[in-house]
Protein backbone atom coordinates (compact mmCIF):
# COMPACT_ATOMS: atom_id res chain seq x y z
CA UNK A 1 0.00 0.00 0.00
CA UNK A 2 1.90 3.10 -0.81
CA UNK A 3 0.44 6.66 1.11
CA UNK A 4 1.59 9.69 2.47
CA UNK A 5 3.25 8.40 5.61
CA UNK A 6 5.10 10.48 7.32
CA UNK A 7 7.97 9.11 9.65
CA UNK A 8 8.70 10.35 13.26
CA UNK A 9 12.01 9.18 14.87
CA UNK A 10 12.67 10.53 18.53
CA UNK A 11 16.11 10.35 19.35
CA UNK A 12 16.73 10.02 23.31
CA UNK A 13 18.31 11.84 25.82
CA UNK A 14 21.95 10.50 26.52
CA UNK A 15 20.85 11.52 30.26
CA UNK A 16 18.10 9.55 32.20
CA UNK A 17 16.61 12.65 33.19
CA UNK A 18 12.68 11.30 34.13
CA UNK A 19 11.95 14.60 32.54
CA UNK A 20 12.95 14.17 29.31
CA UNK A 21 12.26 10.45 28.81
CA UNK A 22 8.72 11.31 29.49
CA UNK A 23 8.55 14.14 27.00
CA UNK A 24 10.06 11.73 24.70
CA UNK A 25 7.49 8.71 25.39
CA UNK A 26 4.64 11.51 25.40
CA UNK A 27 5.50 12.68 22.49
CA UNK A 28 5.77 9.11 20.98
CA UNK A 29 1.88 7.85 22.53
CA UNK A 30 0.51 10.85 21.23
CA UNK A 31 1.13 10.54 18.03
CA UNK A 32 0.20 7.20 17.99
CA UNK A 33 -2.96 7.90 19.34
CA UNK A 34 -3.41 10.35 16.47
CA UNK A 35 -2.70 7.52 14.08
CA UNK A 36 -1.18 7.73 10.28
CA UNK A 37 2.14 8.22 11.40
CA UNK A 38 5.27 5.84 12.00
CA UNK A 39 6.83 6.53 14.84
CA UNK A 40 10.07 4.96 16.00
CA UNK A 41 12.03 5.81 19.31
CA UNK A 42 15.97 5.31 18.47
CA UNK A 43 18.99 5.67 21.36
CA UNK A 44 20.71 9.28 20.80
CA UNK A 45 21.50 9.82 17.46
CA UNK A 46 25.06 10.60 18.02
CA UNK A 47 26.04 7.29 19.29
CA UNK A 48 24.39 5.53 16.75
CA UNK A 49 26.93 3.03 14.66
CA UNK A 50 26.22 2.54 10.81
CA UNK A 51 24.81 -0.54 11.93
CA UNK A 52 22.63 -0.08 14.91
CA UNK A 53 19.25 -1.21 14.21
CA UNK A 54 17.92 2.41 14.92
CA UNK A 55 20.44 3.88 11.99
CA UNK A 56 19.38 0.84 9.83
CA UNK A 57 15.63 1.96 10.32
CA UNK A 58 16.37 5.63 9.79
CA UNK A 59 18.29 4.30 6.26
CA UNK A 60 15.02 2.32 5.45
CA UNK A 61 12.50 5.23 5.56
CA UNK A 62 11.80 5.85 2.10
CA UNK A 63 9.87 9.25 2.36
CA UNK A 64 9.62 12.79 4.60
CA UNK A 65 10.92 12.19 8.01
CA UNK A 66 10.71 14.47 10.96
CA UNK A 67 13.93 13.48 13.63
CA UNK A 68 13.79 15.09 16.70
CA UNK A 69 16.58 14.63 19.26
CA UNK A 70 18.19 16.72 22.19
CA UNK A 71 20.73 18.38 19.34
CA UNK A 72 21.19 21.61 17.55
CA UNK A 73 19.32 21.22 14.09
CA UNK A 74 22.41 21.36 12.11
CA UNK A 75 24.62 18.26 14.07
CA UNK A 76 21.41 16.18 13.93
CA UNK A 77 20.63 16.70 10.20
CA UNK A 78 24.63 16.22 9.26
CA UNK A 79 25.10 13.28 11.57
CA UNK A 80 21.75 11.99 9.40
CA UNK A 81 24.02 13.09 6.25
CA UNK A 82 27.33 11.56 7.33
CA UNK A 83 25.16 8.08 7.43
CA UNK A 84 23.02 8.31 4.19
CA UNK A 85 20.46 9.52 5.34
CA UNK A 86 19.42 12.57 2.98
CA UNK A 87 16.95 14.66 1.75
CA UNK A 88 16.09 18.02 0.58
CA UNK A 89 15.81 20.31 4.02
CA UNK A 90 12.36 20.72 5.55
CA UNK A 91 11.98 23.99 7.48
CA UNK A 92 11.00 23.65 11.09
CA UNK A 93 8.70 26.47 12.92
CA UNK A 94 9.56 25.41 16.01
CA UNK A 95 12.19 27.53 17.21
CA UNK A 96 13.62 28.81 20.34
CA UNK A 97 11.80 31.72 21.81
CA UNK A 98 14.14 33.68 21.15
CA UNK A 99 16.16 32.34 18.07
CA UNK A 100 16.48 34.81 15.23
CA UNK A 101 16.93 32.80 12.21
CA UNK A 102 17.89 35.59 9.86
CA UNK A 103 20.97 36.70 12.44
CA UNK A 104 23.89 35.81 10.40
CA UNK A 105 25.66 39.04 12.06
CA UNK A 106 28.70 36.97 12.85
CA UNK A 107 29.66 36.23 9.00
CA UNK A 108 31.91 33.01 10.61
CA UNK A 109 28.46 31.38 11.55
CA UNK A 110 27.17 32.25 7.90
CA UNK A 111 26.89 29.15 5.48
CA UNK A 112 29.47 29.84 2.59
CA UNK A 113 28.55 30.52 -0.64
CA UNK A 114 31.46 28.63 -2.31
CA UNK A 115 30.29 25.14 0.54
CA UNK A 116 30.27 21.93 -1.44
CA UNK A 117 27.12 20.55 0.02
CA UNK A 118 25.55 17.40 0.39
CA UNK A 119 25.94 14.89 -2.56
CA UNK A 120 22.99 13.81 -4.26
CA UNK A 121 20.19 14.43 -1.66
CA UNK A 122 17.03 12.71 -2.90
CA UNK A 123 13.75 14.80 -3.78
CA UNK A 124 12.46 13.94 -0.40
CA UNK A 125 12.00 16.36 2.68
CA UNK A 126 13.78 16.08 6.39
CA UNK A 127 12.79 17.79 9.09
CA UNK A 128 14.29 18.42 12.46
CA UNK A 129 13.22 19.53 15.52
CA UNK A 130 15.51 20.56 18.92
CA UNK A 131 13.77 18.92 21.66
CA UNK A 132 15.06 21.76 23.75
CA UNK A 133 13.51 24.53 22.38
CA UNK A 134 10.25 23.89 24.48
CA UNK A 135 9.20 21.68 27.48
CA UNK A 136 5.44 21.63 25.98
CA UNK A 137 4.74 18.18 24.44
CA UNK A 138 1.75 19.76 22.82
CA UNK A 139 4.09 22.58 20.70
CA UNK A 140 5.92 19.23 19.07
CA UNK A 141 2.53 17.37 18.48
CA UNK A 142 1.57 20.85 16.79
CA UNK A 143 4.43 21.10 14.71
CA UNK A 144 4.67 17.62 13.47
CA UNK A 145 0.99 17.97 12.60
CA UNK A 146 1.52 21.34 10.41
CA UNK A 147 4.55 19.08 8.92
CA UNK A 148 2.52 16.52 8.63
CA UNK A 149 -0.23 18.69 6.16
CA UNK A 150 2.55 20.33 4.15
CA UNK A 151 4.55 16.81 3.27
CA UNK A 152 3.65 16.66 -0.49
CA UNK A 153 5.76 13.62 -1.30
CA UNK A 154 4.22 10.08 -1.59
CA UNK A 155 6.00 7.45 0.63
CA UNK A 156 5.33 3.69 0.83
CA UNK A 157 4.48 2.31 4.05
CA UNK A 158 5.96 -0.06 6.46
CA UNK A 159 6.32 -3.24 4.37
CA UNK A 160 7.10 -1.94 0.93
CA UNK A 161 10.25 -1.48 1.25
CA UNK A 162 10.84 -5.13 2.37
CA UNK A 163 10.91 -5.84 -1.14
CA UNK A 164 14.13 -4.29 -1.57
CA UNK A 165 15.68 -1.77 0.20
CA UNK A 166 17.18 -2.27 2.59
CA UNK A 167 20.26 -5.14 1.73
CA UNK A 168 18.58 -8.68 3.40
CA UNK A 169 21.19 -8.73 5.68
CA UNK A 170 20.30 -5.34 7.51
CA UNK A 171 16.85 -6.30 7.01
CA UNK A 172 17.33 -9.70 8.62
CA UNK A 173 18.55 -7.85 11.78
CA UNK A 174 15.86 -5.23 11.73
CA UNK A 175 13.38 -7.51 11.79
CA UNK A 176 14.73 -10.41 14.38
CA UNK A 177 17.04 -8.27 16.70
CA UNK A 178 16.01 -9.22 20.11
CA UNK A 179 16.79 -5.21 20.74
CA UNK A 180 14.37 -4.09 17.97
CA UNK A 181 10.68 -4.34 19.01
CA UNK A 182 7.51 -2.75 18.08
CA UNK A 183 4.88 -1.88 20.81
CA UNK A 184 1.06 -0.26 21.10
CA UNK A 185 0.13 -1.62 17.87
CA UNK A 186 -0.46 -4.43 15.71
CA UNK A 187 1.92 -6.28 13.52
CA UNK A 188 1.75 -5.66 9.94
CA UNK A 189 -0.36 -7.80 7.59
CA UNK A 190 -0.92 -7.96 4.20
CA UNK A 191 -4.35 -7.26 2.68
CA UNK A 192 -5.52 -9.34 -0.48
CA UNK A 193 -3.64 -7.35 -3.16
CA UNK A 194 -0.47 -8.47 -1.29
CA UNK A 195 -0.29 -4.93 -0.28
CA UNK A 196 1.29 -3.91 3.21
CA UNK A 197 -1.53 -2.94 5.67
CA UNK A 198 0.07 -2.26 8.87
CA UNK A 199 -1.65 -0.91 12.21
CA UNK A 200 2.32 -0.84 13.68
CA UNK A 201 3.17 2.55 14.40
CA UNK A 202 5.60 2.55 16.93
CA UNK A 203 8.86 0.53 17.42
CA UNK A 204 11.91 0.99 19.56
CA UNK A 205 15.70 0.28 19.29
CA UNK A 206 16.91 -0.17 22.79
CA UNK A 207 20.07 -1.98 21.55
CA UNK A 208 22.75 -0.21 24.16
CA UNK A 209 25.04 1.66 23.05
CA UNK A 210 28.31 3.49 24.01
CA UNK A 211 28.90 7.16 24.00
CA UNK A 212 30.46 8.62 21.10
CA UNK A 213 32.95 11.73 20.29
CA UNK A 214 33.97 12.29 17.01
CA UNK A 215 33.66 15.78 14.25
CA UNK A 216 29.92 16.05 12.13
CA UNK A 217 30.76 18.03 9.44
CA UNK A 218 28.19 20.23 8.40
CA UNK A 219 28.58 20.50 4.56
CA UNK A 220 26.82 23.65 3.84
CA UNK A 221 29.87 25.23 5.06
CA UNK A 222 32.75 22.94 4.25
CA UNK A 223 34.71 24.09 1.08
CA UNK A 224 36.65 20.86 1.16
CA UNK A 225 39.74 23.11 1.73
CA UNK A 226 41.67 19.96 3.57
CA UNK A 227 42.97 22.27 6.67
CA UNK A 228 41.40 19.54 9.40
CA UNK A 229 42.84 17.10 7.30
CA UNK A 230 46.02 18.57 7.47
CA UNK A 231 45.78 19.83 11.17
CA UNK A 232 44.37 15.81 12.94
CA UNK A 233 47.25 14.19 13.42
CA UNK A 234 45.07 11.13 14.21
CA UNK A 235 43.79 9.63 11.29
CA UNK A 236 40.27 10.81 11.55
CA UNK A 237 39.65 12.56 8.29
CA UNK A 238 39.97 11.59 4.93
CA UNK A 239 38.53 11.79 1.43
CA UNK A 240 35.65 9.48 -0.67
CA UNK A 241 35.74 8.62 -4.07
CA UNK A 242 35.14 12.06 -5.18
CA UNK A 243 37.96 14.05 -2.80
CA UNK A 244 35.29 15.08 -0.70
CA UNK A 245 36.35 15.54 2.80
CA UNK A 246 35.03 12.53 5.00
CA UNK A 247 35.39 11.80 8.80
CA UNK A 248 36.45 8.70 7.92
CA UNK A 249 37.44 7.05 11.48
CA UNK A 250 34.91 8.18 13.72
CA UNK A 251 36.41 6.53 16.73
CA UNK A 252 39.98 7.67 16.40
CA UNK A 253 39.15 10.91 17.24
CA UNK A 254 39.95 12.05 21.32
CA UNK A 255 37.20 12.25 23.49
CA UNK A 256 36.18 15.84 24.47
CA UNK A 257 38.96 17.78 21.99
CA UNK A 258 37.46 19.73 19.92
CA UNK A 259 40.46 21.23 18.29
CA UNK A 260 40.04 20.67 14.61
CA UNK A 261 36.79 22.52 14.88
CA UNK A 262 38.87 25.97 16.16
CA UNK A 263 40.79 25.39 13.08
CA UNK A 264 38.20 24.64 10.49
CA UNK A 265 37.85 28.78 8.47
CA UNK A 266 34.06 27.84 7.88
CA UNK A 267 33.36 26.82 11.13
CA UNK A 268 32.02 23.22 9.26
CA UNK A 269 32.93 20.60 11.85
CA UNK A 270 30.52 20.17 14.73
CA UNK A 271 31.46 18.42 17.78
CA UNK A 272 27.64 18.36 19.07
CA UNK A 273 28.05 17.42 22.75
CA UNK A 274 30.18 20.50 22.97
CA UNK A 275 29.61 22.77 25.97
CA UNK A 276 30.51 25.61 23.57
CA UNK A 277 27.15 26.36 21.49
CA UNK A 278 29.41 27.48 18.53
CA UNK A 279 31.21 24.09 18.46
CA UNK A 280 27.57 22.01 19.19
CA UNK A 281 26.48 23.57 16.42
CA UNK A 282 24.36 26.29 17.13
CA UNK A 283 23.59 28.69 14.12
CA UNK A 284 24.57 31.74 16.62
CA UNK A 285 28.27 32.45 16.98
CA UNK A 286 31.04 31.16 15.63
CA UNK A 287 33.49 28.61 16.94
CA UNK A 288 36.34 30.97 17.38
CA UNK A 289 36.93 33.54 14.41
CA UNK A 290 34.50 36.07 15.87
CA UNK A 291 34.40 39.35 14.26
CA UNK A 292 36.00 40.96 16.42
CA UNK A 293 38.56 38.22 18.09
CA UNK A 294 39.13 40.04 22.02
CA UNK A 295 41.78 37.55 22.75
CA UNK A 296 43.89 40.03 20.46
CA UNK A 297 43.04 42.46 22.95
CA UNK A 298 43.42 41.12 26.50
CA UNK A 299 46.46 38.47 25.27
CA UNK A 300 44.59 35.01 25.62
CA UNK A 301 45.45 32.36 23.26
CA UNK A 302 44.00 32.77 20.13
CA UNK A 303 41.69 29.92 18.45
CA UNK A 304 44.61 28.15 16.30
CA UNK A 305 47.01 28.72 19.70
CA UNK A 306 44.39 27.13 21.79
CA UNK A 307 43.49 24.35 18.94
CA UNK A 308 47.54 23.43 18.70
CA UNK A 309 47.77 23.40 22.46
CA UNK A 310 44.19 20.73 22.96
CA UNK A 311 46.01 18.59 20.22
CA UNK A 312 49.17 18.63 21.57
CA UNK A 313 47.27 17.68 25.52
CA UNK A 314 46.44 14.49 23.32
CA UNK A 315 49.55 13.72 21.48
CA UNK A 316 51.01 13.72 24.60
CA UNK A 317 48.59 11.43 26.42
CA UNK A 318 49.20 9.11 23.52
CA UNK A 319 53.07 9.30 24.42
CA UNK A 320 53.51 10.99 21.42
CA UNK A 321 55.46 14.30 20.76
CA UNK A 322 53.90 17.88 21.16
CA UNK A 323 54.01 19.65 17.86
CA UNK A 324 52.88 23.01 18.79
CA UNK A 325 52.11 25.34 16.09
CA UNK A 326 54.67 23.88 13.71
CA UNK A 327 52.32 20.97 11.87
CA UNK A 328 48.84 21.87 9.99
CA UNK A 329 48.41 25.30 11.12
CA UNK A 330 45.92 26.63 8.27
CA UNK A 331 47.25 28.97 5.81
CA UNK A 332 45.85 32.10 6.39
CA UNK A 333 48.08 31.77 10.04
CA UNK A 334 51.41 30.58 8.24
CA UNK A 335 51.29 33.34 5.89
CA UNK A 336 51.84 35.81 8.34
CA UNK A 337 50.12 38.78 9.05
CA UNK A 338 47.56 40.26 6.84
CA UNK A 339 47.79 43.86 5.45
CA UNK A 340 45.12 44.51 7.79
CA UNK A 341 43.28 42.59 10.60
CA UNK A 342 40.13 43.00 12.54
CA UNK A 343 42.18 45.06 15.14
CA UNK A 344 42.46 47.58 12.56
CA UNK A 345 39.16 48.00 11.72
CA UNK A 346 38.20 48.47 15.74
CA UNK A 347 40.65 50.75 16.09
CA UNK A 348 39.30 52.75 12.92
CA UNK A 349 35.78 52.56 14.65
CA UNK A 350 37.33 53.56 17.73
CA UNK A 351 38.87 56.73 16.55
CA UNK A 352 35.94 57.48 14.20
CA UNK A 353 33.86 57.32 17.18
CA UNK A 354 35.84 60.74 18.25
CA UNK A 355 35.89 59.48 21.91
S1 LIG B 1 38.66 22.59 7.46
FE1 LIG B 1 36.44 22.90 7.42
S2 LIG B 1 36.00 23.75 5.39
FE2 LIG B 1 38.04 22.86 5.31
S3 LIG B 1 37.72 20.75 4.58
FE3 LIG B 1 37.73 20.65 6.81
S4 LIG B 1 35.56 20.83 7.37
FE4 LIG B 1 35.74 21.53 5.26
S1 LIG C 1 39.29 16.79 17.71
FE1 LIG C 1 41.44 16.29 17.56
S2 LIG C 1 41.51 14.07 17.27
FE2 LIG C 1 39.42 14.71 16.88
S3 LIG C 1 39.33 14.98 14.69
FE3 LIG C 1 39.79 16.96 15.55
S4 LIG C 1 42.03 17.15 15.58
FE4 LIG C 1 41.50 15.00 15.22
Amino acid sequence: MSGKRLTVVVSQSQSKNPAGRQMEEEIATQLILAGDTEVSLIPHLYDLTADHPGMLFLKSVPGDLVVLSWLYPRATRWILDRNGIKGQEGVSELKADDEDEEDFDDESAAPSADAIGSLNPPNRKIYVIDLRVRNQVDDFLAEIRRIGQESTVETVALMDWIGGNPQPEQLERYLHADNGNQVNGTAPTQNGNGAATTDAHLRTDSAPVKRRWYPVIDYSRCTNCMECIDFCLFGVYGVDHSERILVEQQDNCKKGCPACSRVCPENAIIFPGHKTPGIAGSDEGGVGNLKIDLSKLFGAPSALELAAQERDVELVADGREAVGMTVGIPKRQAAGPQERDELDDLIDGLDDLDV
